[in-house]
């Protein structure tokens, strides 16, 4: 967020000193404003002028742009920081997938809503269908018209014909679509339609320069939700041209360019168009577009996504607990991993995969995975005793053994005292439990 100094806010005050404000002077009253603890309308005699610019200088550097309306709405932009170490991303990459007009859509429509798949025990999935003019206008409408009707997920409106985009909106402005995309040919045009409407605009310009030009006039026409849409032809170019907005924006708090911005892939080849879009998750896209639509294409940019867009301050942890895959019987084996989350859906994923029923317990370990929890003395043969003792799980097999994980082979000893079971030390990888499981283990 731009800094509001005192110094900045008290030259924009009346400077009488009247005290009205209930503190003696202008200067301490600013001085209390930029400290946000008492209003700027706690001054009667402020401005409108003023009061707009401290508006504008304490709004954030990147504008937050919704799209769509209600629980499936998608908010992007609103982004402080270049680096997620530094706080955190706040809004993941959105993506959409294109459909045409002139396919089948009621069919598109379904295979872009089954894109859903679970990553670590949660659901990614695509959040947006975008929508491109192939055909008339009159085609452009009716499957707009289908989207407002059978489609769950919010839409892009992509045609370069303003009357078509016109009657598609008169069927579809109640969803909030984006409109893609305003250039310098249809800016007026456009930004009236998206002002009448009230739904956001992309704005498509072949600089920097243009983008920047074109986002001022739109602006000035009424239309504040603004996606900066820069036409790029490769994932190198479009990578130089994102950062360079996204410096511009936090760094130097360039107004014209504080929007979030998207990318229409345009690779050709399916595999290089993921890499693509998987290159723009990373930096600095609000929001990806993609021809691509089989799950072997979206998988690999939502995966990256979702472990881009962890909050770095928040372990990634799932609960510490006794956990049972499949149907575990008396003689199903115990396992013991820790509680930290890509750690913990790994072994339970190769234990799924192997279709031997069994227990998992999660130890906590503040989300720190066996190595790192071994060395930080979170994981010792105590607090897995403590945790396997809690979980009650001994009691529900008939055997008195526990398998603990390869890596931390060394506790076996230590474990079998703590605990008065034998350990049986398990593989160093999850990719190993599978075979562990079916030739090595014996209840
Ligand atoms: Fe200054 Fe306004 Fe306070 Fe009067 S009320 S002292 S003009 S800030």
């Amino acid at each position: 967020m731009a800094k509001l100094t005192g110094i900045g806010i008290y030259k924009l005050l009346p400077k009488t000193n009247c005290g009205e404000c209930k503190f003696p002077t202008c200067m301490a009253f600013a001085m209390q404003v930029a400290a946000k603890k008492v209003a700027l309308e706690a001054c009667p005699y402020v401005s409108e002028d003023a009061k707009q610019e401290l508006a504008e200088s304490a709004a954030p550097p990147m504008r937050t742009v919704t799209i769509g309306a209600g629980p499936g709405a998608v908010q992007m932009g609103g982004e402080t920081v270049l680096f997620r170490h530094e706080e955190k991303f706040h809004r993941p990459t959105a993506l959409a997938i294109r459909i045409s007009d002139s396919g089948d859509v009621a069919a598109e429509i379904n295979a872009v809503q089954a894109l859903k798949f679970i990553r670590s025990g949660k659901e990614v999935r695509v959040e947006l269908i975008a929508l491109e003019q192939t055909g008339d206008g009159k085609s452009f409408v009716a499957a707009a018209k289908l989207i407002g009707e059978r489609a769950g997920l919010p839409a892009v409106l992509m045609s370069a014909d303003a009357s078509a985009l016109a009657e598609a909106l008169t069927v579809l402005a109640e969803r909030k679509p984006l409109v893609y995309a305003a250039d310098k040919g249809n800016h007026q045009a456009l930004a009236q339609l998206c002002a009448k409407h009230k739904v956001p605009l992309a704005v498509k310009g072949e600089t920097l320069e243009e983008l920047a030009d074109l986002t001022t006039k739109i602006k000035q026409a009424g239309v504040e939700d603004l996606v900066l849409a820069p036409v790029v032809k490769n994932a190198g170019e479009g990578l130089t041209c994102l950062t360079q907005l996204r410096r511009l924006a936090l760094e130097k708090n360039f107004r014209p360019l504080g929007y979030p911005a998207m990318v229409v892939t345009a690779e050709g080849d399916p595999v290089q168009e993921s890499l693509q879009a998987i290159v723009h998750a990373c930096k600095y896209a609000s929001l990806l577009v993609m021809r691509g639509k089989e799950p072997w294409q979206v998988l690999p940019v939502l995966t990256a996504r979702f472990n881009i867009y962890t909050d770095p301050q928040v372990p990634n942890a799932v609960e510490a607990k006794l956990y049972k895959v499949r149907e575990p019987g008396p003689d199903a084996p115990v396992l013991v991993t820790t509680n930290f989350a890509l750690t913990y859906f790994m072994v339970e994923g190769e234990v799924d995969n192997s279709k031997v029923p069994a227990y998992i317990t999660a130890v906590e370990t503040n989300g720190l995975g066996v190595l790192n929890s071994y060395a930080d003395d979170k994981l010792t043969g105590e607090t897995i005793a403590k945790a396997v003792k809690a979980s009650g799980v001994m009691t529900q097999v008939r055997h008195k053994k526990v398998v603990i994980p390869g890596l931390v082979a060394v506790l076996k000893g230590e474990l079998e005292d703590e605990l008065g079971c034998e350990v049986v030390v398990g593989p160093e990888d999850a990719a190993g439990i599978p075979n562990f499981l079916k030739t090595v283990w014996k209840p």
